[in-house]
């Protein structure tokens, strides 16, 4: 039986550059930068909270093509302004080839890998080739054992700085947009080291329901959360539904704070 990376590795470098010390990673942000006055109003916001993650998305990979495709090659000047204006926040952006790789190297602290290129194992590749550090979401049809499998990729590549981010599978259940599935941590948790994280925003689908499946994960030991906020929802060009005010988060990360405290505190006693 061969031997997995994903099951021998310590993951020191992962915990290393994505939590530092901290027990929690968290980030936010817009779905997608729309123009410089929501990007800095949003950015802004996560300074003022000490949250050390933004989503600086420029790329959007949609499911229609008359559907906001992001700012693209025209976001780089805001890309810029963020570094010069906040060089303490590290800046995430989903990434589906090479060639934006390229474009946005020098700007980007963290590549995301989103749910519908889980299987780009070019890009798995190559990002392993450059150990640039990735957070890598599962597929909404892929099994545990396949989403481990593409990570493999990565490191089999040299790649040691990842995050799996758990987003939810298809299910025939249509109040929501996907099913979170709230074991996914707790089983790779038994057979690797590689932190696991929550989307809460992309299965619920409406805001009302992200708080709710963000403490979900936070209590089934999801080591951070990833979550969608905008300065105006309702104005948003992409997932304006799921996207939480800056008043809504505040509400949500009140709780997470606390829950955070609590679940570490009953697995240090
Ligand atoms: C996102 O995080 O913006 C996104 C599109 O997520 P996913 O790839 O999980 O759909
Ligand atoms: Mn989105």
């Amino acid at each position: 039986m061969k031997n997995f990376l994903y099951e021998s590795l310590d993951f020191k470098e992962s915990y290393e550059f994505f939590f530092e010390d901290e027990q929690f990673f968290l980030g936010i942000g817009p779905c997608a930068l729309e123009n410089l006055d929501m990007t800095l109003k949003s950015a802004e916001f996560c300074k003022s909270l000490n949250i050390k993650f933004f989503r600086a998305f420029i790329f959007k990979l949609r499911t229609s093509v008359y559907d906001f495709l992001g700012l693209g090659e025209n976001g780089i000047d805001i890309l810029k302004e963020l570094k010069i204006h906040y060089p303490k926040i590290k800046l995430i952006c989903e990434i589906f080839n090479i060639e934006q790789y390229e474009i946005i190297k020098d700007y980007i602290d963290i590549f995301q890998i989103g749910a519908r290129s889980m299987y780009n194992t070019d890009l798995l590749s190559y990002l392993g080739k450059k150990n640039s550090p990735i957070i890598l979401k599962r597929h909404f049809g892929s099994t545990i054992y396949e989403w481990l499998n593409m990570a493999e990729y990565y490191l089999y590549y040299g790649g040691r700085r990842i995050l799996l981010c758990e987003r939810g599978i298809k299910s025939f259940e249509p109040s929501y947009r996907y099913s979170f599935d709230i074991l996914s941590s707790s089983i790779i948790r038994n057979i690797s080291n590689i932190p696991v994280i929550a989307d809460p925003s992309h299965p619920a689908g409406n805001s009302c329901y992200v708080k709710d499946l963000a403490l979900a994960a936070v209590s089934a030991g999801f080591k951070g959360l990833i979550i969608e906020t905008h300065p105006n929802p309702k104005s948003a060009l992409s997932d304006s539904k799921q996207q939480l005010s800056h008043e809504q988060f505040l509400d949500l990360y009140k709780n997470v704070k606390e829950l955070v405290f609590f679940y570490h505190k009953i697995k240090s006693d």
